[in-house]
């Protein structure tokens, strides 16, 4: 089994979600900063338009599959991944082994009042969880100022920013080698969940790998966000078919 596969130029670990979790934690004992992103099909789609993305995308220290397309495509290689890592899962696996340590999280990110709710319901699921630092992600130049200076403040240990892609994985990387954090993760609409507003799928859809359609029925706007899901598809069997 290799250590990555390698997805129309995405390159991802071959992590289990135990495992995931296993080297965010080793993250957290060095002293230096890592990102952790958690690309989709659609994230993949736009990574192969926007070359730079693509290069943060490759050059994060942790990068997991948040999509069952991802984990399908890597059966049309010689790479294949072990299996799907939703970011909202690794993020809430994280909050419970960092829970009874000295380890402190800020969230970035969601509409107004969002990331707070958030911080409620997480310190109350996970007791003992220190959330030191919250805002949201609706800010001009001056307040982003302010924002990362309050992260420098309060230095803390992960740092979650929930923008959408590739707003926050383009954030993390221009302030990466400023910022005293240890793990930067870009969580996507992990807050909007966290804080009780928008519900996870039930697990059936879960196990059949059917979270995207759940996400489609509660919110049919993203239609045309997820007919990158099919072009997604052709363009794995066509670099599989004709290179
Ligand atoms: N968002 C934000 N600032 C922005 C644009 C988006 O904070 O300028 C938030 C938005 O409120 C939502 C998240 O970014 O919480 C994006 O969620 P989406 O479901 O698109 O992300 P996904 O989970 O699909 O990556």
């Amino acid at each position: 089994m290799s250590d990555f596969s390698h997805i129309l130029g995405v390159k991802f670990n071959n992590v289990t979600y135990e495992e995931a979790i296993d080297i965010l934690l080793s993250f957290l004992r060095e002293n230096k900063c890592h990102c952790v992103f958690t690309p989709n099909p659609e994230i993949v789609m736009e990574a192969r338009k926007d070359l730079e993305f693509m290069r943060i995308l490759n050059d994060a220290e942790l990068v997991v599959p948040d999509g069952i397309g991802v984990v399908i495509a890597s059966r049309f290689s010689k790479e294949k991944l072990k299996e799907r890592v939703a970011g909202f899962d690794l993020v809430q696996g994280l909050f419970d082994r960092i829970k009874d340590k000295d380890y402190s999280v800020y969230f970035w990110g969601g509409a107004p009042r969002v990331a707070m709710e958030a911080k409620f319901n997480m310190e109350k699921k996970y007791s003992g969880l220190k959330i030191i630092g919250v805002n949201d992600g609706y800010f001009d130049a001056n307040k982003e100022k302010l924002i990362i200076d309050d992260i420098k403040n309060k230095k803390p240990d992960v740092l979650l920013v929930g923008l959408g892609a590739p707003k926050q994985e383009k954030l993390i990387a221009r302030y990466k080698n400023q910022l005293p954090v240890k793990v930067c993760i870009g969580v996507g609409g992990s807050f909007d969940v966290m804080s009780g507003r928008v519900k996870r799928a039930p697990k059936i859809f879960m196990r059949f790998g059917l979270e995207w359609l759940y996400r489609l029925l509660c919110q049919p706007s993203r239609f045309f966000r997820m007919l990158k899901l099919p072009m997604f598809l052709l363009a794995v069997l066509k670099k599989k078919f004709f290179g």
